[in-house]
């Protein structure tokens, strides 16, 4: 695979960026944790954000704040513009082909919910078919059978190889003419394979069914452009990808958004309303019901300035490299066992230690400074795919270095050869 083939797993040093003029940037890289460095290794929970995206808050509440689209006041007029700049920023970063194709939500679960409400409610009936695969976090899982309990309909599974890779031949054999939607992620956040969604979207359009694909995982690390894609869905969170918290995204194609019922009501979303009727918006507002996360919106659009302007190829050349170096880092270590050795991997390690529970190692990283996340993830199923509840998770991001992973390393290894 990718982590065998690379012949020199000292890549890593040799960013085609200025990887400490990028760690600079981001002021909490510079704090201290039990006296140690932090070590920031669980970018896949969340990111941190540069300091581009915490001064473009600070300027949006000192010299723009208002709510958007209602008013003639120069305020307003300044607060909206930033907003539809932000929303033109995603649609460009993600290859959409207009910004009416993009809705602005709290994150990925929220992005997930709307279709599963909005399309979901109107398309899926009794009998009807939803294909996941085992790798998917519980969000991409929850609001399906939520929708499949509801309207009586299935849900349907793509096994994964012992690599974590998920078996196509299985996926084409589930395909039929009751697939209503195929919803899979690009990246697990639990292994970090990555899945072949163009050939999984490319099947479920030949098959008819509509596509989800959850980029949660994936936008921050390689290039993603939903039309080459040709998905109906994708979404993402912008706290995964250095932007604010409480911030998200759903894609959709024009005419699957314009075909959807608005999912929560109330003002934002209507042209005209009487007792009698309500007549919506067309998309994105009819999606954008109430007083939206302008400020953060704001914020995400210059975290994606920011991403442009390292490169989005240069983040992920670079972040390969590093995780073949971690990985061949603690792959050897007695009682290591590594859990995901897809070919295919972005960002994510997850192993477990032989004699210590994931917790005692977690504890054992955070006394040096070390932030990893242990625990099951939010992905339950593919966990026990492989037999455990929970594992050890560090997740690399562009600002990391072999000199971290090295400390990182040496924990491991110092608790493996105190081994009771
Ligand atoms: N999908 C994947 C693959 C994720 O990793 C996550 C978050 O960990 C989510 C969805 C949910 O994102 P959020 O919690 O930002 O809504």
């Amino acid at each position: 695979g990718h982590a065998g083939r690379v012949p020199n797993a000292d890549a890593g040093r040799h960013p085609p960026f200025d990887v400490n003029a990028v760690r600079r940037d981001f002021p909490i890289l510079a704090e201290r944790v039990n006296g140690k460095p932090l070590v920031w290794f669980d970018n896949a929970a969340t990111t941190q954000k540069p300091q581009a995206v915490i001064d473009r808050l600070a300027y949006f509440y000192a010299h723009e704040n208002s709510n958007i689209h209602r008013a003639a006041h120069e305020l307003a007029a300044r607060a909206t513009d930033a907003y539809e700049a932000a929303r033109q920023k995603v649609a460009r970063f993600i290859g959409a082909g207009s910004v009416e194709e993009i809705i602005f939500v709290r994150g990925a679960t929220e992005a997930i919910n709307l279709v599963a409400k909005s399309w979901g409610a109107k398309h899926i009936g009794a009998g009807d078919e939803i294909i996941v695969s085992n790798l998917e976090h519980h969000a991409n899982i929850v609001p399906w059978q939520q929708l499949a309990a509801e309207k009586g309909a299935k849900i349907r599974v793509i096994p994964v190889d012992d690599s974590g890779q998920v078996l196509l031949e299985e996926y084409k054999r589930l395909l039929n003419e009751k697939t209503k939607l195929v919803a899979v992620t690009q990246v697990s956040n639990a292994l970090g394979t990555v899945v072949p969604v163009q050939e999984i979207v490319d099947l479920a359009n030949r098959a008819g069914a509509r596509t989800l694909v959850d980029g949660a995982q994936s936008v921050s690390h390689m290039r993603v452009n939903v039309r080459a894609l040709d998905t109906d869905f994708f979404v993402f969170s912008g706290h995964k990808i250095f932007g604010p918290t409480g911030i998200g995204v759903v894609y959709g194609k024009r005419d699957v958004l314009e075909d959807m019922p608005p999912w929560q009501g109330g003002g934002n979303m209507i042209q005209d309303v009487t007792f009698e009727r309500t007549i919506f918006h067309p998309p994105p507002a009819r999606f954008e019901a109430g007083t939206g996360n302008i400020a953060d919106a704001v914020g995400l659009g210059a975290a994606l300035d920011y991403v442009d302007r390292v490169g989005i190829e240069n983040i992920a050349r670079y972040e390969h490299d590093l995780l073949v170096y971690a990985t061949h880092a603690i792959r050897d270590i007695p009682g290591v066992r590594l859990i995901g050795t897809a070919a295919d991997k972005a960002s994510v390690l997850s192993f477990v230690l032989k004699g210590y529970s994931t917790d005692e190692v977690g504890r054992a990283l955070n006394q040096e400074g070390i932030a990893v996340r242990t625990g099951h993830h939010c992905a339950q199923p593919i966990l026990r795919r492989f037999g455990v509840e929970t594992t050890v998770r560090p997740s690399l991001a562009f600002y990391n270095t072999c000199e971290e992973v090295d400390r990182f390393a040496t924990v491991i290894r110092r608790l493996a050869g105190q081994r009771k």
